[in-house]
């Protein structure tokens, strides 16, 4: 099952949830809100433990846990252009365009 990050549309609040694709989107845990925002797929950027991009895939999440998804972004943009095509960035590339599709930059 994959793990999906959401944000609350109302408190902000980021979080993770294991579901399977074709559930509905969650209530954020802390206010309950149903209104929520896929942020990006942690499946997309599971790297299989390969050392540089799981390093780079875990600064991502903590931004994104941590609610700063800009910060996530301009990570995996420097990550994405330093990577050329070393093992397990093209993931990382991946989610990069993911997160800049969501945030709408
Ligand atoms: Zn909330």
């Amino acid at each position: 099952m994959p793990a999906y990050d959401y944000q609350c549309n109302n408190c902000e609040h980021v979080f993770e949830v294991w579901q399977s694709i074709d559930d509905p989107d969650p209530d954020c845990p802390l206010c309950t809100c149903p209104q929520v925002t896929r942020l990006i797929s942690a499946v997309a950027i599971h790297t299989k433990g390969d050392g540089t991009a799981a390093r780079v895939e875990h600064e991502i999440k903590k931004r994104l846990g941590q609610g700063r998804a800009t910060d996530a972004l301009r990570l995996a943009d420097k990550a994405a252009k330093l990577a050329g095509n070393r093992k397990g960035m093209g993931k990382i590339k991946a989610a990069r365009d993911k997160l800049r599709g969501h945030l709408g930059k």
